[in-house]
């Protein structure tokens, strides 16, 4: 089998794409403008990502025999997604280079282990407890204090999986409430801002980051990300320094994103990491319009073999998550000069559902990075 550092792809070769949803769609986009081919594996046969390539694996992701078949097809395979099954990933790997490799899922699908990871690399995060039981989450809530957060150390996302511990809170209802066995008490944090920094590395360890990123939540779930980020120069460098020690560490090849928490201290702004997505990320979507150089594109030139770009910014970017009803506002958005709208395919507007985004260059570029 050929070694992931190995892969070197030419035009006209595939990459396959697991997962189908807005993620796998825009890194076959970035894909088909370098010449390179997808081929998408989903068990949903909606997937947005089906509509823009010509070959599509519609399967579980535990058919074996599809699996097969899909990496038979393939040059290389990438995920748009971090749940992917480890017999999944041990499958596709026996037979294609997978790239970013399968080991940081082991790190980054679990909470517990991720903030091991990072806290062993001597990077900050919020102050956090294993918890298994209503019994170790009164020890934990004795520990951390209140307010706190307890979240499920697997598949939560978008605020889904996660529960406030206040003060008054019967920890016997809250602990019932997460539906879990396995969790993490995290002290709340009173950030002032909540950043991103979006990193790609190559096969041969050069990380290049994009400016980074301020996010804004509603209801848990990403609505607006600005472009530079309202932190100092230093506080910024602060930032990429540790997506690079994050990306290094696990020997990374792809596009990466790091959540981390300002916080105001008497000494100046802190940082705290609050999560690794090892995938493209919605924080970065205000690079397709916003840079010279997507993320999208650095992801699909990383595993291919390919120099990463150096992005530059094109002015102050803003990009607006479109969720849900947003959707129904498309048609205004189109007529809004400077914006550019990109809208999924996807069928049912349901609450929380992202359906698109819109990205505004707002002033005239001020740095190359
Ligand atoms: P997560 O799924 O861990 O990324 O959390 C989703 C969002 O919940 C974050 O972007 C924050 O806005 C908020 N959040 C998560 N953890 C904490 C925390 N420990 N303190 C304060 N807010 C948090």
């Amino acid at each position: 089998m050929t070694s992931s550092k190995q892969v070197k792809l030419k035009p006209g070769d595939t990459i396959g794409i697991l997962g189908g949803g807005q993620l796998g769609r825009m890194l076959a986009l970035a894909a088909a403008r370098l010449g390179l081919r997808a081929q998408v594996f989903s068990p949903d046969p909606d997937s947005p990502a089906f509509d823009v390539v010509q070959h599509a694996t519609c399967a579980e992701y535990a058919d074996v025999e599809a699996l097969e078949l899909f990496a038979s097809d393939v040059d290389v395979i990438t995920y748009e997604f971090e749940n992917v099954p480890a017999a999944t990933a041990m499958i596709l790997e026996a037979r294609r280079p997978v790239l970013p490799d399968t080991r940081v899922l082991a790190t980054t699908q679990d909470r517990l282990a991720e903030k091991d990871f990072v806290t062993k690399l001597g990077i900050a995060t919020a102050r956090y407890v294993d918890v298994s039981s209503a019994e170790s989450l009164t020890v934990a809530v004795a520990q951390i204090g209140r307010p706190a957060v307890l979240k499920t150390r697997r598949f939560g996302y978008d605020g889904k999986g996660q529960i406030m511990v206040r003060e008054g809170d019967d920890l016997d209802t809250v602990w019932t409430d997460l539906e879990t066995k396995s969790a993490i008490l995290e002290a709340f944090v009173p950030f002032e801002r909540e950043i991103s920094v979006i990193a790609a590395r190559s096969a041969d360890g050069h990380v290049v980051c994009f400016d980074v990123t301020e996010n804004e939540h509603r209801d848990h779930i990403l609505k607006f990300s600005t472009a530079p980020a309202r932190i100092s120069a230093a506080l910024a460098e602060q930032a990429r320094g540790i997506a690079t020690t994050i990306a290094d560490a696990l020997d990374y090849v792809g596009v990466l994103a790091v959540e981390l928490f300002v916080v105001p201290g008497t000494e100046g702004p802190r940082l705290l990491v609050n999560e690794i997505a090892p995938r493209v990320h919605n924080s970065g979507h205000w690079t397709l319009d916003g840079a010279s150089v997507s993320q999208f594109e650095q992801h699909i030139r990383a595993i291919a073999g390919w120099p990463l770009a150096s992005p530059v910014r094109h002015g102050e970017v803003t990009m607006t998550n479109l969720i849900g009803d947003d959707i129904d506002s498309y048609g205004n958005w189109l007529t809004v000069p400077g914006a550019t709208v990109h809208l999924y395919g996807k069928g049912a507007a349901r609450p929380g559902r992202k359906m698109g985004h819109v990205t505004e260059v707002k002033s005239a570029p001020k740095s190359a990075k």
